[in-house]
């Protein structure tokens, strides 16, 4: 339809390495001493066809929130299947209550625990990750136990047919 192709005309897309974007986001991320980003793939390399600036970001919201809420390393579990690659960002941190999981993706939402934090976000990255995803007609969720841990789960598809630009 109309609404979507107009957001898509706002892609800029091009081929690139996932695995190698995921570490490139990972080396620039700050994290406390205690903490280190373990990257996992099934392959060396993962191309895929979207937008690298958006990927990016999207990276960026989702390791920053795994390191923000959690003191313990983080993992980032990348695959693929034949339409799909899939990026898992899993920390083992104060995780998120069953009843507030719903509310994660509402602009400026934020869950009671994470209101008086210093390390105090805006509550817009995960509304605006979740922008980046449609944008590309993937899917995200959120997996997450309190006391245990997160895991936000990404769908995109390998290749955005539209719009390719270089
Ligand atoms: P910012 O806009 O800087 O990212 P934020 O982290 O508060 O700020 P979101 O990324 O939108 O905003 O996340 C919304 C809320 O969801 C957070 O305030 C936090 O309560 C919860 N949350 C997000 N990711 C995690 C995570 N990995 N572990 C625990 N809670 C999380």
């Amino acid at each position: 339809d109309l609404a979507s192709s107009q957001q898509n005309h706002s892609l800029n897309i091009e081929k690139f390495d996932l695995v190698a974007c995921c570490e490139q986001v990972s080396s620039h991320v700050k994290k406390l001493q205690s903490q280190s980003i373990v990257v996992h793939s099934e392959d060396g390399e993962i191309w895929m066809v979207a937008d690298l600036t958006k990927i990016k970001q999207l990276l960026l919201i989702l390791i920053d929130n795994a390191l923000k809420y959690s003191s313990r390393s983080i993992e980032i579990h990348i695959t693929k299947d034949s339409t799909n690659v899939v990026i898992k960002v899993k920390d083992f941190g104060i995780g998120i209550a069953e009843e507030e999981i719903q509310h994660v993706f509402e602009r400026f939402y934020r869950v009671d625990t994470s209101r008086d934090r210093k390390t105090g976000g805006t509550g817009l990255g995960l509304p605006i990750a979740q922008s980046i995803v449609t944008e590309h007609d993937g899917t995200i969720h959120i997996e997450s136990k309190e006391g245990v841990g997160t895991e936000v789960i990404v769908f995109l598809p390998i290749e955005q047919e539209k719009n390719l630009t270089k």
